[in-house]
C-alpha cells in the first residue's frame, strides 16, 4: 500500500482496515472467482481484483467507513467478477431497435441478407482469391470481384467500391478536382450526420467549392456563368435527407451532364442511397441508372442505406473517370476488406432477381412489411406483456415510421406500435431501464408513453422484448 507524497498518514482505523483487505493473489484463490479466471483468462481476471481492491483502498484513505462484511472476501470476489464480465463483455452488441426508423444510423444502418452473412463467414475461415487470378496464377486485383456484378446491376462501365459513400465523394474530388474548381448549387450543400458536410469534404481534398444560386432555385445559366480555366468539375447532390419545397428550380443531372461535357468538365452525382431495382420502397429515391444515362461520369452511393448491404461507398460510371479513381493513391488508403467485398457481393446477387431482393434483404423486407403482418407483431409484443400487467400495460395503435439514414425524408410509412404505459415508472425511467437489458431494447417516447414500432422488431424478437420488460420492471 503506498500513500502519495504530501497526504496525511493513515490513522489506526484506517490502517486497521487497510491491513485486513487480502492481497490480490489472495482473493484470486476465492473459489467464487477460479471459474472466472477460466473463462475471462487469468490476467484479466487479476487486472479487475486489482482495481476493486486500489477503489477499496482509496475509499478508506478518503476516510469512507469500511466494515468488514464490505473487505469480505465473498464480496470482493463477486465485485471482482462483475469488473471482470464489464472488461470481458463486448461493447458492441446487437439491440432491438423498436424505433421504426429502418436505415438507423446510430443502430447500425442496415442489417445483413442471410446470404450476406453466409458469405462473410466463407470468405473468413478460408484464405480467399481476394488479390489472386485464379486463371493465370497472378496477382489479381481486389475490384475486379465486384465490378461485374454492379456493372450489370447499373450499365456503368466500371465500378469501384471504398470504406463509405463520404470516402467515394473524397476520392472523386481528389481525384478530378484537386487545386481546382467545383461548382456546387446552394440548394444542395448538404449535411448528413454532423461528420459530413459537402463544404468540409472539399477542403479535405483540397477542391474549392464555388457557390451557385440560391437555397431554393438554381439555374443552368448559374452554373454556366461560374465555369472558368479553373472548373473541373460540375457536382450534383441527392438532398436525400431534407427537401426544398414551395417556389423551387434545380437542374437535373442531364442538362448538367450537356453543359458540363461542352467545357470538358466531369459531371458527378452524389445519389445518397442510390435505388439499384424497380421497387415500390424505393418511391421517389433516384435510381442509379438513371443518373448514368442522364450523363454522369460518375455516380456515388452507399451500400448500408436503401441498398441494404454492409457498409461502404460504391463508386461507378465511365472506365475512364472510374479508372483515375482507381489509380489514385488515395483509393488504396480507402479500399474495403474482403468481408464488405463478400457481403457486397452476396447482396447485389439478390439484386439480379428484384422480387428476390425485396424479400431476402432485411431493410427492404422492412420497408414494404404490409399493413397486416405488421399488425400482428404488434398485437403479439402486447401479448407477451399482458404478464406484466399492472406493471405496465400495452395496447395496440396504427403510427407511421421513417425510412431513416437520411433517405426519403418525407415520406412515412403506415406501421404498428405497441404502446406501452408504466404505471409506478416514469417513461424516461422504463426506456433508460431497457437500455440496459441484454438484448437493450430501443423504443420511441411519445408522451408518456413508449412505443414500440413492429417494423423494425424483428419476427424472432418479440419473446426477447417480453423478456426485457420483465427484467426492466423487476418481475
Ligand atoms: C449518406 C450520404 C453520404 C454519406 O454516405 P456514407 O455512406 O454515410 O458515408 C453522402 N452523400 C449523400 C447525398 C448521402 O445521403
Amino acid at each position: 500500500m503506498m500513500t502519495a507524497p504530501g497526504k496525511k498518514k493513515p490513522g489506526p482505523v484506517q490502517q486497521q482496515a487497510l491491513r485486513s483487505l487480502p492481497s490480490v493473489e489472495e482473493l484470486l484463490e476465492a473459489e467464487a472467482l477460479a471459474a472466472d479466471a477460466v473463462s475471462h483468462g487469468h490476467r484479466l481476471v487479476a487486472d479487475a481484483a486489482r482495481s476493486v481492491l486500489a477503489r477499496l483502498r482509496r475509499d478508506i484513505l478518503a476516510g469512507v467507513p469500511v466494515d468488514a462484511a464490505q473487505s469480505s472476501p465473498e464480496r470482493l470476489a463477486a465485485q471482482v467478477r462483475q469488473e471482470a464480465a464489464r472488461i470481458y463483455r463486448p461493447t458492441l452488441r446487437p439491440l432491438i431497435n423498436a424505433t421504426g426508423v429502418v436505415v438507423h444510423t446510430n443502430l447500425g444502418r442496415s442489417i445483413l441478407a442471410p446470404e450476406a452473412i453466409r458469405a462473410v463467414e466463407e470468405v473468413s475461415v478460408s484464405y480467399s482469391n481476394l488479390e489472386y487470378n485464379l486463371e493465370a496464377g497472378t496477382r489479381g486485383s481486389r475490384h475486379d470481384h465486384i465490378t461485374r456484378i454492379i456493372t450489370e446491376l447499373t450499365g456503368a462501365e466500371d465500378a469501384l467500391v471504398v470504406n463509405n459513400n463520404a470516402a467515394a465523394v473524397l476520392l472523386a474530388l481528389s481525384t478530378f478536382a484537386s487545386g481546382r474548381e467545383v461548382v456546387v448549387s446552394r440548394g444542395e450543400l448538404i449535411e448528413i450526420g454532423g461528420s459530413f458536410r459537402i463544404p468540409e469534404i472539399m477542403a479535405a481534398s483540397a477542391a474549392r467549392l464555388v457557390e451557385v444560386g440560391t437555397t431554393n432555385k438554381t439555374k443552368i445559366n448559374d452554373y454556366r456563368k461560374a465555369i472558368g480555366p479553373g472548373t473541373a468539375m460540375l457536382l450534383h447532390i441527392h438532398t436525400s435527407n431534407y427537401a426544398v419545397v414551395g417556389f423551387t428550380a434545380a437542374v437535373e443531372v442531364a442538362e448538367l451532364a450537356r453543359l458540363g461535357h461542352e467545357r470538358g468538365l466531369v459531371v458527378m452525382d452524389d445519389l445518397g442511397s442510390g435505388a439499384l431495382a424497380e421497387l415500390p420502397v424505393f418511391a421517389s429515391e433516384p435510381p442509379v441508372k438513371s443518373s448514368l444515362a442522364a450523363g454522369a461520369d460518375i455516380v456515388t452511393f452507399s451500400g448500408d442505406k436503401l441498398l441494404g448491404g454492409p457498409q461502404a461507398g460504391i463508386v461507378v460510371g465511365s472506365a475512364d473517370a472510374v479508372g483515375r479513381m482507381k489509380a489514385h493513391p488515395m483509393a488504396r488508403a480507402l479500399r474495403v476488406d474482403k468481408m464488405t467485398l463478400a457481403a457486397l457481393q452476396a447482396t447485389l446477387a439478390l439484386y439480379l432477381k428484384p422480387e428476390e431482393a425485396a424479400a431476402r434483404i432485411p431493410t427492404l423486407r422492412m420497408l414494404s412489411e404490409p399493413e397486416e403482418s405488421l399488425r400482428a407483431r404488434a398485437e403479439a409484443l402486447a401479448a407477451g406483456l399482458k404478464d406484466l400487467e399492472p406493471a405496465v400495460t400495452a395496447s395496440v395503435e396504427k403510427a407511421v415510421s421513417k425510412v431513416g439514414g437520411g433517405a426519403l425524408p418525407l415520406l412515412e410509412l403506415d406501421s404498428y406500435v405497441c404502446a406501452v404505459a408504466p404505471v409506478s415508472l416514469s417513461v424516461d425511467e422504463l426506456a433508460a431501464r431497457l437500455r440496459k437489458t441484454d438484448p437493450a431494447v430501443i423504443g420511441r417516447i411519445h408522451k408518456d408513453r413508449l412505443l414500440l414500432d413492429a417494423r423494425t422488431v424483428l419476427p424472432g424478437q418479440v419473446e426477447a422484448v417480453t423478456a426485457a420488460f420483465g427484467q426492466a420492471t423487476g418481475i
